[in-house]
């Protein structure tokens, strides 16, 4: 379909009086638009009307609206499904940073309309892929997490199949005497009211429960799980819209507690070996069957520790209060001590542990475990730095080891360690991308835990971060995994309390239902919310290399016998990194594809004379960075004028031949901003900017080959709130660029 682009500049905001609008005609029919149009301001219901009123007389398929940030009223110019606008950023990121009337302003403006033409040439209005998908709602794990995710899809109209294991739904709850108050003016323990809830759970018509049951194999995707259940011998299948997990936790395994004295005697156990004394009502020394006059505790076992749990498990503290006032119910005159690195008993339990701590029975003192025996039927406990200012020896007829959480999800270390050694014993992929058998395939597949059981072609489970819990990210994408459409709730994704499991699991519900409600429209769910764009293959080019298959975070590529991509469209977040990936530059989405980029930077018009005007291209993440430049020009901050930005869904969508043509086209540097990669990173696609920094090396040797200064090409990190730093990033860049000198490429 031919297009027919219109471009409308706003006056308002400073646009009108900075520039000169009337060099924008030539410049825009140039490029293939067929008018320019000005407005006193764009955003006015009028300005709105004025181009809805050329979109029907003129029958313009494309619009080009040059004013501010596409991120400011991004409801307003939509005018169609077979229209496309583009949001050209004439304000925070051309009048707002640069002198108003400069001729090096002007240029800026004048390519900003060239690259928002030569991408509205090149895009075609994104179709939805819509299939008949399920919207049941299928939760694993029936504790307290579970069965609130579960009580909340169905009030929601949902059907819901919730499956647990065990012969009958309460999970950890089920197996707890009483908790830690959670009614004011929280003193007393209170029971979990487990049972009542698993009652309501059975009666809800919307919910099916499968008890003594386990998922054999999950496959599929988003609205189109085809899952096998487990039940004995027999198995259900069932189809199934979206997956919470909330397969909880397990303790930390007591052998590695040996250092604080599990096992040197049957009296050293763990917080749920008592927990489970207690539930029996039978708080016995588990040597000679007695009464203990003495319990000591000792808290973070093997919590906050690098060389075990090096997390605050979060409720430990809380458990030890509770079990010490059990004991004091039931033995008043039994005498307890607690051994805490710090006490963490936040918000209203603050008066659960104050009320604990006013007990004359219960001694507390910070301190650090110098050792730990059993000797004559005792334990002995050598505490030092305490807050009496002395070391201290304690005497105890037992000792409680308040243990922590290890998510369900939490891989052994051994396989771990397994599964790495035998990726790295394989051979690096060629340069060139095409290795050639799936030995490699299958051993980088992701070690699972073996719950869900996917036929994923990169791993049978949710792939697990730092420490094994599978939460995507617990700030910032709470509840989401880097599998679409599966979500964790409760203690598998963070450690948590039970009231907080409770709220988890109607958090993760909401996940849920989104996920099966925008994928029955063929639209993203998130972070992309509402994107309707799919990857395309052209698959005849295909060289089988399998980069994407494997680089893609979400999972979204199986695999068939050969090495070909098999998409699976309902996993895709649409970010594009398997379009970064592909060497052939075979992937592309309607709207965003590696020749819509290409045209872009052959769209902007580079200056011969290097002195006075070089020329930067700047690949900018549209998560983290673009909103950064954004507010640098709200907050009217200050840089060179010599940028042209040009946004990407992620930095992992880069594909390094745009560097290539950026410096064919003699562009005098480059520049990407993205986001923090690592550990603790921020980028929304997981894994996007990680690849960005890896494919900087395939960009080294490109300068090499092209005999270029590999200072030409840089990468920072910036986060949302780093907006204050653009200018010296972009200033120093340019510094740069200034000392290595003119492209040798420009003008060829
Ligand atoms: S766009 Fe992203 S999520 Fe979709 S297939 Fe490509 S890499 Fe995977
Ligand atoms: S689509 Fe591209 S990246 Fe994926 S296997 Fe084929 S050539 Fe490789």
């Amino acid at each position: 379909m031919d297009t027919k682009i219109g471009v409308y500049v706003c006056k308002g905001c400073d646009i009108g009086k900075s520039l000169d609008l009337n060099t924008f005609e030539e410049v825009a029919t140039e490029q293939g638009a067929a008018f320019v149009k000005t407005h006193d301001a764009l955003c006015s219901p009028e300005g709105v009307q004025f181009i809805h009123d050329d979109v029907a007389s003129e029958g313009l398929n494309r619009v080009s609206v040059c004013a501010c940030s596409g991120r400011v009223f991004p409801e307003l110019f939509v005018f169609g499904d077979d229209k496309l606008t583009d949001r050209a950023n004439m304000r925070e990121q051309c009048v707002w940073c640069h002198p108003t009337g400069d001729e090096d302003t002007q240029m800026l403006a004048e390519d900003i309309i060239r690259m928002s033409i030569a991408r509205l040439k090149v895009a075609e209005p994104p179709v939805p892929y819509v299939e008949e998908t399920s919207k049941e709602i299928m939760v694993i794990g029936g504790g307290i997490a579970g069965m609130n995710a579960a009580m909340s899809s169905a009030q929601a109209g949902y059907k819901v199949h919730l499956i647990e294991k065990e012969g009958q739904l309460g999970g950890w709850a089920a197996k707890f005497s009483k908790v830690f108050p959670k009614v004011p003016p929280y003193q007393e323990l209170e029971d979990s009211g487990w049972e009542k809830l698993a009652e309501k759970v059975k009666l809800n018509d919307n919910i099916t429960v499968h008890l003594s049951t386990t998922i054999k194999k999950t496959s599929g995707q988003p609205g189109k799980f085809e899952v096998t259940l487990q039940n004995g011998d027999s198995g259900n299948q069932l189809m199934i819209g979206s997956i919470i997990q909330a397969t909880g936790w397990k303790p930390y395994d007591p052998k590695k507690l040996d250092y604080l004295g599990y096992g040197s005697s049957p009296d050293v156990v763990t917080n749920i070996e008592l927990e489970e004394m207690v539930l029996k009502g039978d708080i016995k020394r588990p040597s000679d069957g007695k009464a203990p006059e003495s319990i000591a505790f000792i808290q973070c076992a093997g919590s906050r520790d690098q060389d075990h749990l090096p997390y605050c498990s979060a409720v430990c503290c809380r458990v030890s209060l509770k079990q010490a006032k059990y004991i004091r119910e039931k033995y008043p005159n039994a005498q307890i001590y607690i051994i805490y690195k710090d006490v963490r008993s936040p918000a209203q339990f603050e008066m659960f542990y104050v009320n604990v701590q006013n007990d004359d029975g219960v001694f507390m003192t910070k301190g650090e475990i110098a050792k730990v025996e059993a000797k004559d039927g005792k334990i002995l406990i050598d505490v030092e730095e305490t807050l009496l200012g002395e070391d201290i020896q304690i005497e105890a007829d037992m000792l409680v080891l308040a243990s922590g959480m290890v998510p369900t999800t939490k891989v052994p270390d051994k396989i771990l360690e397994e599964h790495a050694a035998a990726v790295e014993g394989e051979e690096a992929p060629a340069d060139d991308g095409k290795t050639d058998d799936g030995k490699k395939a299958a051993e980088a597949a992701e070690p699972g835990a073996k719950i869900l059981n996917l036929t994923y072609r990169q791993g049978t489970d949710l792939p697990t971060l730092k420490y094994g819990f599978p939460d995507s990210h617990f700030i910032c994408f709470p509840y989401e995994t880097l599998r679409t459409g599966i979500y964790a709730a409760g203690a598998v994704r963070a450690p948590m309390d039970l009231a907080s499991s409770a709220s988890d699991g109607v958090g993760a519900a909401m996940k849920a239902l989104q996920a099966v409600e925008s994928v029955s429209k063929g639209v993203a769910v998130h972070p992309r919310s509402g994107d309707s764009t799919f990857p395309d293959f052209f698959f005849q080019k295909c060289t089988q290399c399998k980069r994407c298959t494997e680089e893609c975070p979400f999972g979204t590529l199986d695999e068939d016998e050969k090495g070909t991509p098999l998409p699976n469209p309902f996993r895709c977040r649409r970010c594009g990194i398997c379009m970064g990936a592909c060497p052939e530059r075979i992937i592309s989405f309607k709207d965003y594809s590696v020749h819509m980029i290409s045209s872009m930077i052959k769209a902007i018009n580079i200056p011969d004379e290097f002195d006075e005007k070089p020329r930067i291209l700047a690949f900018v993440c549209e998560n983290d960075a673009m909103p950064a430049l954004d507010m640098a020009g709200v907050k009217r901050l200050q840089y060179n004028s010599m940028l042209r930005i040009i946004p990407l869904r992620c930095l992992g969508s880069m594909n390094s031949v745009w560097v290539s043509d950026a410096l064919s086209a003699g562009f005098d540097g480059v520049i990407l901003l993205g986001c923090k990669k690592g550990d603790d990173y921020q980028c929304h696609f997981i894994r996007g900017s990680e690849l960005a920094n890896t494919r900087m090396g395939n960009v080294r040797e490109k300068l090499q080959q092209l005999v270029l200064e590999e200072d030409r090409v840089e990468l920072h990190e910036v986060a949302i709130s780093d907006y204050d730093k653009i200018p010296k990033i972009f200033d120093d860049f340019l510094e740069t660029i200034e000392r290595v000198g003119p492209n040798p490429y420009k003008g060829m």
